[in-house]
Protein backbone atom coordinates (compact mmCIF):
# COMPACT_ATOMS: atom_id res chain seq x y z
CA UNK A 1 0.00 0.00 0.00
CA UNK A 2 1.40 3.51 -0.84
CA UNK A 3 1.00 5.15 2.34
CA UNK A 4 0.15 9.02 2.85
CA UNK A 5 2.66 11.46 4.37
CA UNK A 6 0.22 14.39 5.31
CA UNK A 7 -0.59 15.34 8.90
CA UNK A 8 -3.43 12.97 10.70
CA UNK A 9 -5.80 15.58 11.92
CA UNK A 10 -9.12 13.00 12.43
CA UNK A 11 -9.67 9.44 13.63
CA UNK A 12 -12.91 7.33 13.02
CA UNK A 13 -14.11 5.13 15.85
CA UNK A 14 -16.21 2.54 14.15
CA UNK A 15 -19.20 1.59 16.70
CA UNK A 16 -22.38 0.23 15.40
CA UNK A 17 -22.04 1.86 12.09
CA UNK A 18 -20.40 -0.65 10.27
CA UNK A 19 -20.57 0.95 6.57
CA UNK A 20 -19.43 3.29 4.24
CA UNK A 21 -22.96 4.47 2.91
CA UNK A 22 -24.71 7.26 4.61
CA UNK A 23 -22.52 7.40 7.33
CA UNK A 24 -22.06 11.10 8.75
CA UNK A 25 -19.62 10.52 11.40
CA UNK A 26 -17.44 8.71 8.18
CA UNK A 27 -18.03 11.49 6.13
CA UNK A 28 -16.85 14.38 8.48
CA UNK A 29 -13.79 12.45 9.16
CA UNK A 30 -13.01 12.03 5.50
CA UNK A 31 -13.73 15.94 5.08
CA UNK A 32 -10.62 17.02 6.19
CA UNK A 33 -7.74 17.57 3.93
CA UNK A 34 -4.98 14.71 5.26
CA UNK A 35 -5.87 11.27 5.54
CA UNK A 36 -7.90 9.98 9.01
CA UNK A 37 -7.21 7.07 10.65
CA UNK A 38 -9.95 4.62 10.57
CA UNK A 39 -10.36 1.98 13.45
CA UNK A 40 -12.77 -0.52 15.21
CA UNK A 41 -11.58 -1.33 18.94
CA UNK A 42 -13.42 -4.62 20.72
CA UNK A 43 -13.93 -3.33 23.93
CA UNK A 44 -16.13 -5.92 25.89
CA UNK A 45 -14.89 -4.46 29.03
CA UNK A 46 -16.76 -1.06 28.34
CA UNK A 47 -20.06 -2.52 27.71
CA UNK A 48 -20.72 -3.29 31.60
CA UNK A 49 -23.26 -5.94 32.44
CA UNK A 50 -23.65 -6.75 28.73
CA UNK A 51 -20.35 -7.56 26.29
CA UNK A 52 -21.63 -8.65 23.22
CA UNK A 53 -23.08 -12.56 23.32
CA UNK A 54 -21.63 -15.38 21.13
CA UNK A 55 -23.73 -14.88 17.92
CA UNK A 56 -23.18 -11.38 18.32
CA UNK A 57 -19.48 -11.56 17.78
CA UNK A 58 -19.91 -14.22 15.16
CA UNK A 59 -21.63 -11.58 13.15
CA UNK A 60 -19.09 -8.81 14.32
CA UNK A 61 -16.16 -10.74 12.97
CA UNK A 62 -18.14 -11.07 9.15
CA UNK A 63 -18.99 -7.72 9.34
CA UNK A 64 -15.79 -6.41 10.07
CA UNK A 65 -13.90 -8.11 7.53
CA UNK A 66 -16.63 -6.77 4.41
CA UNK A 67 -15.90 -3.63 5.95
CA UNK A 68 -12.13 -3.87 5.88
CA UNK A 69 -12.50 -5.56 2.65
CA UNK A 70 -14.29 -2.10 1.26
CA UNK A 71 -12.38 0.35 3.00
CA UNK A 72 -9.60 -1.68 1.34
CA UNK A 73 -10.85 -1.05 -2.32
CA UNK A 74 -11.40 2.39 -1.89
CA UNK A 75 -8.06 2.80 -1.19
CA UNK A 76 -7.70 3.35 3.35
CA UNK A 77 -7.26 0.84 5.73
CA UNK A 78 -9.01 -0.60 8.59
CA UNK A 79 -6.98 -1.00 11.66
CA UNK A 80 -8.31 -3.23 14.74
CA UNK A 81 -7.79 -2.45 18.21
CA UNK A 82 -8.25 -4.05 21.88
CA UNK A 83 -8.87 -2.94 25.12
CA UNK A 84 -10.52 0.28 26.65
CA UNK A 85 -11.77 2.92 23.58
CA UNK A 86 -11.17 6.25 26.32
CA UNK A 87 -7.46 4.15 26.53
CA UNK A 88 -6.66 3.42 22.54
CA UNK A 89 -8.39 6.79 21.30
CA UNK A 90 -5.99 8.47 23.62
CA UNK A 91 -2.90 6.64 22.78
CA UNK A 92 -4.44 7.14 19.19
CA UNK A 93 -4.88 10.85 19.27
CA UNK A 94 -1.14 11.06 21.19
CA UNK A 95 0.79 8.79 18.24
CA UNK A 96 -0.50 11.09 15.30
CA UNK A 97 -1.15 14.36 17.10
CA UNK A 98 -5.11 14.04 15.84
CA UNK A 99 -7.51 17.15 16.72
CA UNK A 100 -10.50 15.06 16.15
CA UNK A 101 -12.38 11.56 16.92
CA UNK A 102 -15.80 11.26 15.14
CA UNK A 103 -18.08 8.71 16.14
CA UNK A 104 -21.68 7.26 16.02
CA UNK A 105 -24.30 7.88 19.10
CA UNK A 106 -25.17 5.23 20.45
CA UNK A 107 -27.70 5.15 23.72
CA UNK A 108 -27.31 1.82 25.87
CA UNK A 109 -26.23 3.52 29.30
CA UNK A 110 -22.52 1.66 29.36
CA UNK A 111 -21.73 3.56 25.74
CA UNK A 112 -22.88 6.70 27.18
CA UNK A 113 -20.64 6.13 30.35
CA UNK A 114 -17.84 5.13 27.59
CA UNK A 115 -18.24 8.10 25.03
CA UNK A 116 -17.77 10.53 28.37
CA UNK A 117 -15.02 8.80 29.39
CA UNK A 118 -13.35 9.17 25.41
CA UNK A 119 -14.75 12.81 25.25
CA UNK A 120 -12.63 13.60 28.57
CA UNK A 121 -9.55 11.39 27.62
CA UNK A 122 -9.05 13.02 24.40
CA UNK A 123 -9.70 16.60 25.64
CA UNK A 124 -6.57 16.06 28.15
CA UNK A 125 -4.54 16.15 24.71
CA UNK A 126 -6.50 18.88 23.01
CA UNK A 127 -8.95 16.96 20.94
CA UNK A 128 -12.14 16.33 20.76
CA UNK A 129 -14.86 13.73 20.10
CA UNK A 130 -17.53 14.73 17.83
CA UNK A 131 -20.70 12.92 17.93
CA UNK A 132 -22.59 12.18 14.82
CA UNK A 133 -26.24 11.05 14.26
CA UNK A 134 -26.76 6.98 15.91
CA UNK A 135 -28.37 4.85 13.00
CA UNK A 136 -31.87 5.75 13.94
CA UNK A 137 -34.60 8.03 12.02
CA UNK A 138 -35.30 9.84 15.32
CA UNK A 139 -33.15 10.61 18.36
CA UNK A 140 -34.66 9.39 21.32
CA UNK A 141 -34.51 12.24 23.61
CA UNK A 142 -36.10 14.02 20.64
CA UNK A 143 -39.71 11.99 20.54
CA UNK A 144 -41.12 13.17 23.61
CA UNK A 145 -44.62 14.09 24.94
CA UNK A 146 -45.54 18.45 25.07
CA UNK A 147 -44.42 18.46 28.48
CA UNK A 148 -40.73 16.56 27.54
CA UNK A 149 -41.37 13.76 29.45
CA UNK A 150 -41.04 10.38 27.94
CA UNK A 151 -44.27 8.37 26.53
CA UNK A 152 -44.78 5.38 28.32
CA UNK A 153 -47.60 4.01 25.62
CA UNK A 154 -46.30 2.90 21.68
CA UNK A 155 -49.48 4.20 19.85
CA UNK A 156 -49.37 8.24 20.55
CA UNK A 157 -45.41 7.67 20.62
CA UNK A 158 -45.60 6.03 16.94
CA UNK A 159 -48.01 9.30 15.76
CA UNK A 160 -45.56 11.89 17.24
CA UNK A 161 -42.44 10.14 15.26
CA UNK A 162 -44.55 9.53 12.40
CA UNK A 163 -45.56 12.54 11.98
CA UNK A 164 -41.95 14.13 12.73
CA UNK A 165 -41.10 13.59 9.64
CA UNK A 166 -39.09 11.10 7.65
CA UNK A 167 -35.81 10.88 6.06
CA UNK A 168 -35.00 9.18 3.25
CA UNK A 169 -32.42 11.10 2.29
CA UNK A 170 -28.84 9.53 2.04
CA UNK A 171 -25.14 10.38 1.70
CA UNK A 172 -23.37 8.18 -1.10
CA UNK A 173 -20.61 6.45 -0.07
CA UNK A 174 -17.00 7.79 -0.16
CA UNK A 175 -15.40 7.78 -3.79
CA UNK A 176 -11.86 6.88 -2.67
CA UNK A 177 -10.26 6.46 1.28
CA UNK A 178 -6.62 7.97 1.50
CA UNK A 179 -4.18 5.50 2.96
CA UNK A 180 -3.53 5.97 6.20
CA UNK A 181 0.68 7.54 6.88
CA UNK A 182 1.79 4.42 9.25
CA UNK A 183 -0.47 1.73 11.44
CA UNK A 184 -1.43 2.54 14.89
CA UNK A 185 1.43 1.20 17.59
CA UNK A 186 -1.07 -1.12 18.81
CA UNK A 187 -2.88 -2.69 16.16
CA UNK A 188 -3.98 -6.04 16.42
CA UNK A 189 -5.43 -8.67 13.69
CA UNK A 190 -9.05 -9.61 13.13
CA UNK A 191 -8.37 -13.41 14.38
CA UNK A 192 -6.63 -11.48 17.66
CA UNK A 193 -10.19 -10.48 18.38
CA UNK A 194 -11.47 -13.61 18.82
CA UNK A 195 -14.64 -13.24 17.67
CA UNK A 196 -15.73 -16.64 16.20
CA UNK A 197 -16.93 -19.24 19.09
CA UNK A 198 -14.06 -21.53 19.79
CA UNK A 199 -16.93 -24.87 19.15
CA UNK A 200 -18.31 -24.78 16.37
CA UNK A 201 -22.07 -24.39 16.99
CA UNK A 202 -22.04 -21.96 14.22
CA UNK A 203 -21.43 -24.15 11.04
CA UNK A 204 -25.17 -23.38 10.11
CA UNK A 205 -24.80 -19.74 10.54
CA UNK A 206 -23.40 -18.52 6.94
CA UNK A 207 -26.36 -20.52 5.42
CA UNK A 208 -29.00 -17.92 6.61
CA UNK A 209 -26.84 -14.73 6.73
CA UNK A 210 -24.97 -12.80 4.90
CA UNK A 211 -23.19 -9.91 7.57
CA UNK A 212 -21.73 -6.44 5.85
CA UNK A 213 -23.19 -4.35 4.45
CA UNK A 214 -23.47 -5.44 1.08
CA UNK A 215 -25.84 -8.17 2.52
CA UNK A 216 -27.91 -5.75 4.14
CA UNK A 217 -28.48 -3.80 0.75
CA UNK A 218 -29.40 -7.05 -0.84
CA UNK A 219 -31.88 -8.05 2.26
CA UNK A 220 -33.79 -4.66 1.21
CA UNK A 221 -33.49 -4.29 -2.32
CA UNK A 222 -35.09 -8.21 -2.28
CA UNK A 223 -38.06 -7.49 0.76
CA UNK A 224 -39.48 -4.32 -1.24
CA UNK A 225 -39.19 -5.93 -4.59
CA UNK A 226 -41.03 -8.78 -3.19
CA UNK A 227 -42.34 -9.56 -0.26
CA UNK A 228 -43.11 -5.92 1.24
CA UNK A 229 -47.13 -5.97 -0.61
CA UNK A 230 -47.49 -9.77 1.35
CA UNK A 231 -45.99 -8.80 4.80
CA UNK A 232 -49.56 -7.80 6.28
CA UNK A 233 -50.50 -11.11 5.23
CA UNK A 234 -47.03 -12.89 6.15
CA UNK A 235 -45.27 -11.37 8.65
CA UNK A 236 -46.99 -14.03 10.88
CA UNK A 237 -45.96 -16.90 9.38
CA UNK A 238 -42.87 -18.66 10.56
CA UNK A 239 -42.22 -21.40 7.45
CA UNK A 240 -42.84 -18.41 5.15
CA UNK A 241 -39.91 -15.80 4.09
CA UNK A 242 -41.91 -12.84 4.70
CA UNK A 243 -39.91 -10.27 6.47
CA UNK A 244 -37.05 -7.99 5.87
CA UNK A 245 -34.64 -9.89 7.91
CA UNK A 246 -32.70 -7.07 8.60
CA UNK A 247 -32.64 -6.53 12.41
CA UNK A 248 -29.11 -7.65 12.80
CA UNK A 249 -27.96 -5.65 9.49
CA UNK A 250 -29.73 -2.57 11.51
CA UNK A 251 -28.09 -2.86 14.81
CA UNK A 252 -24.81 -2.82 13.35
CA UNK A 253 -25.61 -0.21 11.69
CA UNK A 254 -24.70 -1.93 8.48
CA UNK A 255 -27.98 -0.13 6.85
CA UNK A 256 -29.42 3.36 8.36
CA UNK A 257 -33.43 3.61 8.51
CA UNK A 258 -33.13 6.46 5.91
CA UNK A 259 -31.68 4.09 3.52
CA UNK A 260 -35.25 2.28 4.28
CA UNK A 261 -37.17 4.77 3.67
CA UNK A 262 -35.32 5.47 0.77
CA UNK A 263 -35.99 2.30 -0.38
CA UNK A 264 -39.75 2.26 0.14
CA UNK A 265 -40.21 5.85 -1.33
CA UNK A 266 -38.33 4.89 -4.55
CA UNK A 267 -40.93 2.26 -4.88
CA UNK A 268 -43.80 4.31 -4.48
CA UNK A 269 -45.91 5.31 -7.43
CA UNK A 270 -47.44 8.75 -7.91
CA UNK A 271 -50.38 7.65 -7.32
CA UNK A 272 -49.91 7.82 -3.78
CA UNK A 273 -48.27 10.81 -3.68
CA UNK A 274 -50.04 12.32 -0.99
CA UNK A 275 -48.69 10.05 1.57
CA UNK A 276 -45.92 7.79 -0.93
CA UNK A 277 -45.70 5.59 2.83
CA UNK A 278 -48.76 4.86 3.63
CA UNK A 279 -49.07 1.47 1.88
CA UNK A 280 -45.73 0.44 3.78
CA UNK A 281 -47.44 1.40 7.39
CA UNK A 282 -47.52 -2.01 8.62
CA UNK A 283 -43.46 -2.45 8.04
CA UNK A 284 -42.90 1.01 9.35
CA UNK A 285 -44.64 0.01 12.45
CA UNK A 286 -41.72 -2.96 13.08
CA UNK A 287 -39.46 -0.30 12.34
CA UNK A 288 -40.52 2.06 14.69
CA UNK A 289 -41.03 -0.79 17.22
CA UNK A 290 -37.13 -0.96 17.20
CA UNK A 291 -37.14 3.19 17.85
CA UNK A 292 -39.40 2.64 20.72
CA UNK A 293 -37.23 -0.14 22.45
CA UNK A 294 -34.27 2.60 22.12
CA UNK A 295 -36.07 5.26 23.94
CA UNK A 296 -37.49 3.15 26.13
CA UNK A 297 -34.28 2.05 27.44
CA UNK A 298 -32.65 5.94 27.13
CA UNK A 299 -35.45 7.13 29.17
CA UNK A 300 -35.27 4.03 31.60
CA UNK A 301 -32.04 2.75 31.99
CA UNK A 302 -32.53 -0.36 34.29
CA UNK A 303 -34.79 -1.88 31.86
CA UNK A 304 -32.44 -4.49 30.98
CA UNK A 305 -32.35 -5.49 34.96
CA UNK A 306 -35.31 -4.29 36.68
CA UNK A 307 -39.32 -4.73 35.81
CA UNK A 308 -40.35 -1.44 34.89
CA UNK A 309 -43.32 -1.91 36.87
CA UNK A 310 -42.08 -2.50 40.14
CA UNK A 311 -44.65 -4.84 41.41
CA UNK A 312 -43.55 -7.23 39.41
CA UNK A 313 -40.44 -7.38 41.80
CA UNK A 314 -41.91 -9.00 44.14
CA UNK A 315 -43.73 -11.73 41.70
CA UNK A 316 -43.07 -15.21 43.07
CA UNK A 317 -41.06 -16.97 40.02
CA UNK A 318 -40.23 -20.57 40.28
CA UNK A 319 -36.81 -21.76 41.01
CA UNK A 320 -34.87 -22.10 37.46
CA UNK A 321 -33.98 -25.88 37.39
CA UNK A 322 -31.53 -26.58 34.88
CA UNK A 323 -34.17 -29.20 33.95
CA UNK A 324 -36.55 -26.87 33.25
CA UNK A 325 -34.31 -24.17 31.77
CA UNK A 326 -32.03 -26.65 29.77
CA UNK A 327 -35.31 -28.12 28.33
CA UNK A 328 -36.55 -25.01 26.93
CA UNK A 329 -33.01 -23.85 25.70
CA UNK A 330 -32.28 -26.99 23.96
CA UNK A 331 -36.18 -27.10 22.58
CA UNK A 332 -37.01 -30.10 24.64
CA UNK A 333 -40.34 -28.86 26.30
CA UNK A 334 -41.99 -31.51 24.32
CA UNK A 335 -44.18 -28.42 22.78
CA UNK A 336 -43.52 -28.50 19.46
CA UNK A 337 -44.09 -24.98 18.36
CA UNK A 338 -41.78 -24.23 21.01
CA UNK A 339 -39.44 -26.69 20.70
CA UNK A 340 -38.97 -25.76 16.70
CA UNK A 341 -38.25 -22.25 18.12
CA UNK A 342 -36.01 -22.93 20.49
CA UNK A 343 -33.49 -25.15 18.05
CA UNK A 344 -33.71 -22.73 15.67
CA UNK A 345 -32.82 -19.88 17.59
CA UNK A 346 -29.67 -22.28 18.39
CA UNK A 347 -29.03 -23.72 14.87
CA UNK A 348 -29.36 -20.12 12.67
CA UNK A 349 -29.05 -17.52 15.15
CA UNK A 350 -32.32 -16.34 14.87
CA UNK A 351 -36.31 -16.69 15.61
CA UNK A 352 -39.04 -15.54 14.09
CA UNK A 353 -41.24 -12.86 15.68
CA UNK A 354 -44.08 -14.72 15.97
CA UNK A 355 -42.63 -17.37 17.81
CA UNK A 356 -40.29 -15.44 20.16
CA UNK A 357 -43.35 -14.01 21.86
CA UNK A 358 -44.84 -17.83 21.95
CA UNK A 359 -41.14 -18.87 23.81
CA UNK A 360 -40.85 -15.91 25.44
CA UNK A 361 -44.45 -16.92 27.12
CA UNK A 362 -44.20 -20.12 27.65
CA UNK A 363 -40.96 -19.32 29.77
CA UNK A 364 -42.36 -17.02 31.58
CA UNK A 365 -46.15 -17.57 32.64
CA UNK A 366 -46.30 -21.46 31.56
CA UNK A 367 -42.42 -22.13 32.87
CA UNK A 368 -43.04 -19.30 35.27
CA UNK A 369 -39.47 -18.53 35.05
CA UNK A 370 -38.15 -15.10 35.73
CA UNK A 371 -38.23 -12.74 32.13
CA UNK A 372 -34.34 -11.81 32.43
CA UNK A 373 -33.14 -15.83 32.26
CA UNK A 374 -35.02 -15.34 28.09
CA UNK A 375 -33.14 -12.43 28.03
CA UNK A 376 -29.94 -13.72 28.49
CA UNK A 377 -30.56 -16.90 26.94
CA UNK A 378 -31.11 -14.72 23.53
CA UNK A 379 -28.34 -12.29 24.25
CA UNK A 380 -26.29 -15.58 24.09
CA UNK A 381 -27.42 -16.84 20.86
CA UNK A 382 -29.17 -14.42 18.82
CA UNK A 383 -27.34 -12.96 15.98
CA UNK A 384 -29.63 -9.51 16.10
CA UNK A 385 -28.82 -9.28 20.21
CA UNK A 386 -30.20 -5.59 20.57
CA UNK A 387 -30.19 -4.31 24.38
CA UNK A 388 -32.85 -2.20 24.20
CA UNK A 389 -35.50 -4.12 21.63
CA UNK A 390 -34.60 -7.65 23.40
CA UNK A 391 -35.14 -6.25 27.03
CA UNK A 392 -38.23 -3.91 25.80
CA UNK A 393 -39.89 -7.41 24.34
CA UNK A 394 -39.33 -9.47 27.02
CA UNK A 395 -40.77 -7.12 29.62
CA UNK A 396 -43.73 -6.88 27.35
CA UNK A 397 -44.37 -10.16 27.06
CA UNK A 398 -43.42 -10.52 30.55
CA UNK A 399 -46.51 -8.01 30.95
CA UNK A 400 -44.03 -5.92 33.39
CA UNK A 401 -43.30 -3.79 30.63
CA UNK A 402 -44.26 -0.33 28.97
CA UNK A 403 -47.31 -0.94 27.33
CA UNK A 404 -46.99 -3.92 27.68
CA UNK A 405 -48.98 -7.53 26.80
CA UNK A 406 -52.30 -7.81 28.90
CA UNK A 407 -51.90 -10.25 32.01
CA UNK A 408 -54.26 -12.26 30.94
CA UNK A 409 -52.41 -12.97 27.55
CA UNK A 410 -51.03 -15.99 27.50
CA UNK A 411 -49.92 -17.69 24.61
CA UNK A 412 -51.34 -21.15 24.13
CA UNK A 413 -48.45 -22.63 21.86
CA UNK A 414 -50.95 -25.42 20.29
CA UNK A 415 -53.54 -22.78 19.03
CA UNK A 416 -50.69 -20.45 17.82
CA UNK A 417 -49.38 -23.56 15.69
CA UNK A 418 -52.72 -23.94 14.29
CA UNK A 419 -53.35 -20.32 13.16
CA UNK A 420 -49.55 -19.84 12.34
CA UNK A 421 -48.00 -23.29 10.80
CA UNK A 422 -51.42 -24.70 9.95
CA UNK A 423 -49.38 -27.42 7.89
CA UNK A 424 -47.06 -27.67 10.33
CA UNK A 425 -44.09 -26.92 8.09
CA UNK A 426 -41.82 -24.75 9.98
CA UNK A 427 -42.32 -27.35 13.19
CA UNK A 428 -41.39 -29.57 11.00
CA UNK A 429 -38.13 -27.98 9.62
CA UNK A 430 -36.82 -27.73 12.95
CA UNK A 431 -38.23 -30.93 14.86
CA UNK A 432 -37.78 -33.54 12.14
CA UNK A 433 -38.62 -36.44 14.23
CA UNK A 434 -42.11 -35.71 14.31
CA UNK A 435 -41.94 -35.85 10.49
CA UNK A 436 -40.58 -39.32 10.88
CA UNK A 437 -43.03 -40.41 13.90
CA UNK A 438 -39.52 -40.62 16.37
CA UNK A 439 -40.65 -42.16 19.65
CA UNK A 440 -38.12 -40.13 20.91
CA UNK A 441 -39.68 -36.95 21.00
CA UNK A 442 -40.39 -35.96 24.66
CA UNK A 443 -44.03 -35.76 26.23
CA UNK A 444 -44.91 -32.21 27.02
CA UNK A 445 -42.67 -31.10 30.63
CA UNK A 446 -45.80 -29.17 32.19
CA UNK A 447 -49.59 -29.30 31.61
CA UNK A 448 -50.49 -25.94 29.33
CA UNK A 449 -53.99 -25.50 30.73
CA UNK A 450 -52.93 -26.13 34.34
CA UNK A 451 -49.99 -23.87 34.02
CA UNK A 452 -52.56 -21.17 32.74
CA UNK A 453 -55.00 -21.06 35.72
CA UNK A 454 -51.60 -20.69 37.79
CA UNK A 455 -50.07 -17.91 36.31
CA UNK A 456 -53.41 -15.87 35.42
CA UNK A 457 -53.91 -16.26 39.26
CA UNK A 458 -50.18 -14.66 40.31
CA UNK A 459 -50.30 -12.20 37.56
CA UNK A 460 -54.08 -11.34 39.33
CA UNK A 461 -52.19 -11.52 42.36
CA UNK A 462 -49.76 -9.15 41.65
CA UNK A 463 -51.91 -6.40 39.39
CA UNK A 464 -54.07 -5.98 42.52
CA UNK A 465 -50.38 -4.89 44.97
CA UNK A 466 -50.26 -1.46 45.58
CA UNK A 467 -47.66 0.56 43.35
CA UNK A 468 -44.33 0.68 45.07
P1 LIG B 1 -39.22 -7.19 10.14
O1 LIG B 1 -40.56 -7.76 10.43
O2 LIG B 1 -38.81 -7.08 8.73
O3 LIG B 1 -39.19 -5.74 10.83
C1 LIG B 1 -38.31 -4.70 10.39
C2 LIG B 1 -37.40 -4.26 11.51
O4 LIG B 1 -38.16 -3.68 12.56
C3 LIG B 1 -36.61 -5.38 12.15
O5 LIG B 1 -35.47 -5.69 11.40
C4 LIG B 1 -36.30 -4.80 13.53
O6 LIG B 1 -35.19 -3.94 13.49
C5 LIG B 1 -37.55 -3.97 13.82
N1 LIG B 1 -38.51 -4.71 14.65
C6 LIG B 1 -39.48 -5.55 14.22
N2 LIG B 1 -40.21 -5.99 15.27
C7 LIG B 1 -39.67 -5.42 16.38
C8 LIG B 1 -39.98 -5.47 17.78
N3 LIG B 1 -41.00 -6.20 18.26
N4 LIG B 1 -39.20 -4.78 18.62
C9 LIG B 1 -38.17 -4.02 18.19
N5 LIG B 1 -37.85 -3.92 16.88
C10 LIG B 1 -38.59 -4.61 15.99
N6 LIG B 1 -35.27 -7.58 17.78
C11 LIG B 1 -33.97 -7.22 17.71
O7 LIG B 1 -33.57 -6.55 16.75
N7 LIG B 1 -33.08 -7.60 18.68
C12 LIG B 1 -33.46 -8.35 19.75
O8 LIG B 1 -32.63 -8.66 20.60
C13 LIG B 1 -34.82 -8.75 19.84
N8 LIG B 1 -35.25 -9.52 20.88
C14 LIG B 1 -36.58 -9.88 20.94
C15 LIG B 1 -37.02 -10.63 22.04
C16 LIG B 1 -38.35 -11.03 22.13
C17 LIG B 1 -38.82 -11.83 23.34
C18 LIG B 1 -39.26 -10.66 21.12
C19 LIG B 1 -40.71 -11.07 21.20
C20 LIG B 1 -38.84 -9.89 20.04
C21 LIG B 1 -37.51 -9.49 19.94
N9 LIG B 1 -37.04 -8.71 18.86
C22 LIG B 1 -35.72 -8.33 18.81
C23 LIG B 1 -38.00 -8.13 17.87
C24 LIG B 1 -38.27 -8.93 16.61
O9 LIG B 1 -38.58 -10.27 16.90
C25 LIG B 1 -37.12 -8.90 15.59
O10 LIG B 1 -36.68 -7.58 15.40
C26 LIG B 1 -37.60 -9.46 14.24
O11 LIG B 1 -38.00 -10.79 14.39
C27 LIG B 1 -36.50 -9.35 13.21
O12 LIG B 1 -36.92 -9.89 11.99
P2 LIG B 1 -36.97 -8.98 10.68
O13 LIG B 1 -35.70 -8.19 10.58
O14 LIG B 1 -37.29 -9.89 9.54
O15 LIG B 1 -38.17 -8.01 11.03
Amino acid sequence: MNRSSGPVTEILWFRRDLRLTDNPALRAALAAPGPAILVYIDAPQDEGDWPQGAASRWWLHHSLQALAREIGRLGGELFYLRGSAPLCLARLVRQYGARRVHAARRYEPASRAQVAAVAEAVAALGAALELHAGNYQHAPETIVKDDGTPYRVYTPWWRRWRSAGLSGSVQPPPARIPPPPAPPEHAAELSDLKLLPRIPWDREFPAHHRPGEAGALDRLETFVAKRLAGYARNRDQPAVDGTSGLSAHLHFGEITPRQAVAALLETAGPARANDPLEAAEPWLKELAWREFSCQVLFHFPDLPHRPIDRRFEAFPWQEATPKLLEAWQQGRTGIPLVDAGMRQLWRSGTLHNRVRMVVASFLTKNLLLPWQLGQRWFWDTLVDADLASNAQNWQWVAGCGLDAAPYYRIFNPLRQAQRFDPDGEYIRRWVPELKDGDSNYPEPMVDLAATRERALAQYQAIRTAPVA
